[in-house]
């Protein structure tokens, strides 16, 4: 379906959000009367970080027909097999976990990881640590990057990491160079509304108008059209995501060969990531400021860092955790910060940047370019967003930390979402975690494999001194035959430095 006459499609922001937006509707949309303007400030910078994706931003660069050799190698571009998680828990035997992304190749091995879970939780003495059941854990660890041999015909699943001002530079220019997208430099100081109390046009700090029929609120957490001109509410996940803040810092590379993963290290009060790029190292520590004043985070992140007497410099960010209560409302769309942001654990804000733009696309062509498909577009964005974020409140309710006050507010936390509480009493009772996860469709949010992974990752299980030794016939894994099995896999796979050399 097409407008009749000119659409305009006014985009506020050129962060990493405003860019793909733009990039994804002026392709999508290139052959009808749709013309796209993004609205940039000068002034206001970008949050510049966002550096690690999931396997989603393959089909972003894929649908514009941007090949790895184009964009990541000006981006500073690396792979990405998954996240370890370490320090999470201080179960001896599960000091740290990877969380892999589902790969055809799991089929082999998926059945035996999920059977001695389960035979664990139900006091089996198994093998039931995630890492040994997975390819790309084995990839990570031996720094293999994630495309194999072209005799090995199985696709592995991987993200990516980058630099985000590099990405949104890329972006910009490939939606003004080959997609017409117009992109124009003002701060936005007044926005305007029609008598249905629609937005009609913005007005620049230079008494500027520019109309549009249809906006996207893509200014980060300022949220000047949804949340500020529109008013729409944002309910905020405080009571179950702590975190607030985070200090970030690069550094030059410190490892010889570049790591193919990201590391998610618990700290005394939140975690650090570590984002390895071909140029330098993304560090940065999430914390609550309930919990760690600004100056003491920043003193810890540097002591993690070795760089306590450096004087690298630091940035520190504020964190709107949670989200708008609806995310399309009358004649504007709101994506990216502007929309909510469920902290960076497992890095899902722009894999939430593309769903959105794309659920939006069809449910706009749908309604022929009006709002009557908003209602279902909201629901089930929002019902994404609480999705997403069961699972990351899983990570912190399931720490098995005690050191501090806030590994134990966290550990203790009850304000858990009826699916959540489901997905442990399931576990905790012995239950089939796959059956729970397909009744409640939620797999679509995070996969079955992802949520055992981070229970047992955690190693929550009975206790060891009370394991009964499995019964005959029960289906227990030769664990030596799996490792064979994902070893003879990884000898198909290069360096990821080579494969990173190999797209310059
Ligand atoms: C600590 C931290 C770590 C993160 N890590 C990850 C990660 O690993 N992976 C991931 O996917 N995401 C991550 N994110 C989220 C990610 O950074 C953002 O989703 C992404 O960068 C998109 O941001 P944005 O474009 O919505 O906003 P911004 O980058 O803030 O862009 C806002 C834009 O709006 C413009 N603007 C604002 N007000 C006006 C105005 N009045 N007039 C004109 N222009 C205006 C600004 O000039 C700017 O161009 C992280 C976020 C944080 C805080």
């Amino acid at each position: 379906m097409s407008p009749e006459k000119l659409f305009r499609i006014v985009i506020l922001g050129g962060g990493t959000a405003g860019w793909m937006t733009a990039n994804l509707m002026a392709h999508r949309w290139r052959d009808k009367p749709v013309e796209i303007i993004v609205v940039e400030s000068p002034d206001i910078g970008i949050i510049g970080v966002g550096e690690g994706s999931t396997p989603q931003l393959r089909e972003f660069f894929a649908k514009l027909d941007i090949a790895e050799n184009e964009w990541m190698p000006c981006c500073s571009a690396t792979y990405k097999n998954g996240i370890s998680f370490y320090g999470w828990t201080e179960c001896p035997g599960f000091e740290h976990y990877f969380h892999p992304f589902p790969t055809v190749l799991d089929d082999h091995t998926v059945p035996f990881f999920y059977f001695h879970t389960r035979a664990r939780r139900t006091g089996r003495n198994v093998h039931a640590h995630p890492d040994r059941f997975f390819l790309p854990a084995a990839l990570a660890r031996q720094r293999l990057g994630p495309k194999p041999d072209k005799n090995f015909p199985f696709d592995v699943a991987y993200g990516y990491h980058f630099d985000a001002h590099l990405v949104g530079i890329f972006l910009q220019k490939h939606a003004t160079q080959k997609l017409n997208v117009t992109h124009l430099q003002y701060t936005i100081t007044h926005v305007n509304k029609n008598a249905n109390g629609e937005i009609s046009s913005l007005t620049t700090s230079d008494d500027q108008s520019i109309e549009g029929d249809f906006f996207i609120d893509s200014s980060g957490f300022r949220s000047a059209l949804l949340q500020q001109a529109l008013e729409e509410p944002f309910l905020s996940f405080k009571d179950n995501l702590f975190n607030d803040s985070a200090v970030a810092m690069p550094t030059t590379c410190d490892d010889d060969v570049i790591l193919c993963e990201t590391r998610a290290v618990a700290l005394t009060n939140g975690w650090a990531w570590k984002i390895p790029l071909t140029n330098r190292t993304g560090n940065g520590y999430v914390y609550s400021s309930d919990f760690i004043s600004d100056d003491a985070a920043e003193t810890e992140l540097r002591t993690h860092l070795g760089l306590l007497d450096s004087d690298v410099p630091a940035r520190r960010l504020k964190m709107n955790v949670g989200q708008v209560s609806r995310h399309w409302v009358k004649n504007c769309l709101a994506v990216g910060l502007a929309q909510g942001f469920i902290e960076p654990l497992e890095a899902t804000a722009l894999h939430i940047v593309q769903t959105t733009v794309e659920m939006f696309m069809a449910a706009f062509e749908d309604g022929e370019f009006t709002n009557t498909k908003a209602v279902p577009f909201n629901e089930a964005i929002a019902a994404r967003f609480n999705g997403i974020r069961d699972y990351i409140v899983c990570h912190y309710r399931m720490n098995g930390r005690k050191d501090t006050d806030y590994w134990r507010a966290n550990a203790v936390n009850q304000n858990l979402s009826h699916s959540l509480k489901s997905i442990m009493s399931c576990w905790f009772t012995g239950g089939d975690l796959v059956a729970e996860i397909e009744g409640q469709n939620i797999g679509q949010y995070y996969a079955p494999l992802s949520w055992h992974c981070l229970l047992a990752g955690y190693g929550i299980f009975p206790e060891d001194d009370k394991l009964q030794p499995p019964e005959a016939g029960l289906d227990i894994a030769n664990m030596q035959k799996i490792d064979t099995f994902i070893d003879s896999c990884a000898l198909n796979f290069e360096s990821h430095d080579k494969m990173l050399s190999r797209l310059k």
